[in-house]
C-alpha cells in the first residue's frame, strides 16, 4: 500500500522552483488530493502503520486538515484540529514556534478529546519541524499522548527530525 502512495506522490507531486520566494523550491500536493486513488492511497498508507494504537488523528492546518480527515475516516477515528491563532472559539492552549522571519503560534481546544488520548498527528510536509515540534507539545499540554507522526514528504536536507527527537515519524516518501 504504501509503494502505491510513494509512486504516486513521485508522479504527482508538482515541484516549484523559486516559491513563495527566490531559492525555494515549493513541493505542491495538489494534484496528489486532485486524485482520488492517489488521495485514498495516502490517506490509508499515513494511517496504516498506527492502526489499532491510536484514539484519534491530528492535523496540522491547513493541508493536514485534508490529510487527516481522509486518513480518519477510512479508519473510523475523529479529527482533533490544530489551528492557526484565533479561530478556536473556547478555551484554547498555544504553543509559539519560530518561521523563518518572525513567529506563529497554533491552538487546540483540550475539551474536544479527553485526556491520555493517543493521537497521531498528520502534515502533508516534514521541512525544518519547527511547525509539527509546536504541534506535538500542544498536544501533549492538553493532556493527550503523541503516538506517532506521519507525512507525505520528508525534505532531507532540512533535517526535520532533529527538531523532533524521540518521535515516531513515518513519512511516505523522503527527497
Ligand atoms: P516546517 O515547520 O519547517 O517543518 O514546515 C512545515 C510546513 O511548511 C509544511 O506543513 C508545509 O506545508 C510547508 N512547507 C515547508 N517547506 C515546503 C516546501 N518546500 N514545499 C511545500 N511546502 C513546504
Amino acid at each position: 500500500m504504501t509503494d502505491d502512495a510513494t509512486r504516486l506522490i513521485t508522479e504527482l507531486t508538482a515541484i516549484v522552483e523559486d516559491f513563495p520566494k527566490p531559492g525555494i523550491t515549493f513541493r505542491d500536493l495538489t494534484p496528489v488530493f486532485a486524485d482520488g486513488p492517489a488521495l485514498r492511497a495516502v490517506a490509508d498508507a499515513l494511517v496504516a502503520p498506527w492502526v489499532g494504537k491510536i484514539d484519534a488523528i491530528a492535523g496540522v492546518e491547513a493541508r493536514g486538515f485534508l490529510l487527516a480527515a481522509a486518513a480518519a475516516y477510512s479508519v473510523g477515528l475523529g479529527v482533533l484540529v490544530v489551528r492557526k491563532p484565533g479561530k478556536l472559539p473556547r478555551e484554547t492552549i498555544s504553543e509559539s514556534y519560530d518561521l523563518e522571519y518572525g513567529s506563529t503560534s497554533l491552538e487546540v481546544q483540550p475539551a474536544d478529546f479527553p485526556a491520555g488520548t493517543r493521537v497521531l498527528v498528520i502534515d502533508d510536509i516534514l521541512a525544518t519541524g519547527g511547525t509539527l515540534a509546536a504541534s506535538s507539545r500542544l498536544i501533549e499540554r492538553a493532556g493527550w499522548q503523541v503516538a506517532g507522526i506521519s507525512v507525505v514528504l520528508e525534505l532531507d536536507a532540512l533535517n526535520g527530525r532533529a527538531a523532533l527527537p524521540g518521535r515516531d515519524i513515518h513519512s511516505l516518501q523522503r527527497v
